[in-house]
C-alpha cells in the first residue's frame, strides 16, 4: 500500500467518495485494499470540469477524442480479480487514458508502468498524477499490444481495452505465477483473467463489460 504518497487532495469530497465505496461495497466488491483505494483518488480532478459534479456516480464519463474514463464498478472489480488477494507487485496498464485507475493502482503497488496511444491524453494523465503526488507511476507514450520490453517482466498486466484475443507480447511479458485482466471481445464482451502457471496459460472468465477496442498504433 503506497497511500501515503497521495498529497494535495481537498477533503471536499470526502464524503462522496465514502459513499461511493460503500455503494462498491454493496455491489460486491470485497478486497479492503481496491475499496480504501478506491476512497483515496479522487476522481473529480481527472474529469472535465462541465461533468465534475458527476464524478461519483457509477458511470463511464467521456474523456475526448472518443474515449472514457471507466466505471468505478468495473475499475474496482478488474482489479480485484488482478490482484486475487495477493499484492499487485510490478505492475503494468494498456489504456492509461486520463490516469484514473493508473491513480489507483498507484495506490496498491510501487511499481506502476502505464501505457496511452493518444498523445494529448497521456499528457493529461500526467497532470493528474502529478497533482496528486503520484509521481513514481511511469507513463509512456506507445502501442500497448507491444506491452512495454524495457519494463518486463510483469506480476500483474490490466488492459482498459477491449481485444477479442489477449495480445501475444503482453502474455510473453508476463512473468511466471503472473495475471493479466482485460475486456476480451468485440461486440460483445467479458472479463477475462489470464494465468501464467507451470503448466502454461489457464483462463479464467468473469462478468460482461463494454469498453473501447484495443487499437493498433499511436496517435
Ligand atoms: N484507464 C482509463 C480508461 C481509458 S479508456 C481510465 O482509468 O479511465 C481506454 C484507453 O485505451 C483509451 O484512452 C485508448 O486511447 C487506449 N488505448 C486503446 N488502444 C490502445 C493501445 N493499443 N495502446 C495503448 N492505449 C490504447
Amino acid at each position: 500500500m503506497n497511500s501515503a504518497a497521495l498529497t494535495g487532495i481537498g477533503m471536499t469530497s470526502q464524503r462522496t467518495r465514502s459513499r461511493m465505496v460503500e455503494r462498491l461495497r454493496a455491489l460486491g466488491i470485497s478486497d479492503s485494499r481496491v475499496l480504501h483505494a478506491m476512497g483515496l483518488v479522487p476522481r473529480h480532478i481527472f474529469i472535465e470540469p462541465a461533468l465534475a459534479n458527476r464524478a461519483y456516480d457509477d458511470t463511464a464519463l467521456p474523456l475526448g477524442f472518443g474515449q472514457t474514463i471507466s466505471q468505478p464498478f468495473v475499475v474496482a472489480r478488474m482489479i480485484e480479480i488482478l490482484i486475487a488477494g495477493r499484492e499487485l507487485g510490478k505492475t503494468l496498464e494498456i489504456g492509461a487514458g486520463c490516469g484514473y485507475q493508473a491513480a489507483i493502482l498507484g495506490v496498491l503497488s510501487k511499481q506502476v508502468f502505464a501505457v496511452e496511444r493518444i498523445a494529448p491524453l497521456l499528457t493529461r494523465a500526467r497532470q493528474n498524477l502529478k497533482q496528486i503526488g503520484l509521481s513514481h507511476i511511469r507513463l509512456k507514450h506507445a502501442d500497448g499490444n507491444l506491452g512495454l520490453a524495457e519494463a518486463a517482466p510483469f506480476d500483474t498486466i490490466i488492459l482498459a481495452a477491449a481485444a477479442a484475443s489477449a495480445p501475444q507480447k503482453l502474455l510473453a511479458q508476463l512473468a511466471p505465477g503472473g495475471r493479466l485482466v482485460m475486456p476480451l471481445g468485440t461486440a460483445e464482451q467479458v472479463i477475462s483473467l489470464v494465468e501464467r502457471t507451470d503448466g502454461g496459460f489457464v483462463e479464467t472468465r468473469f462478468d460482461a463489460v463494454r469498453f473501447v477496442p484495443l487499437l493498433p498504433g499511436v496517435e
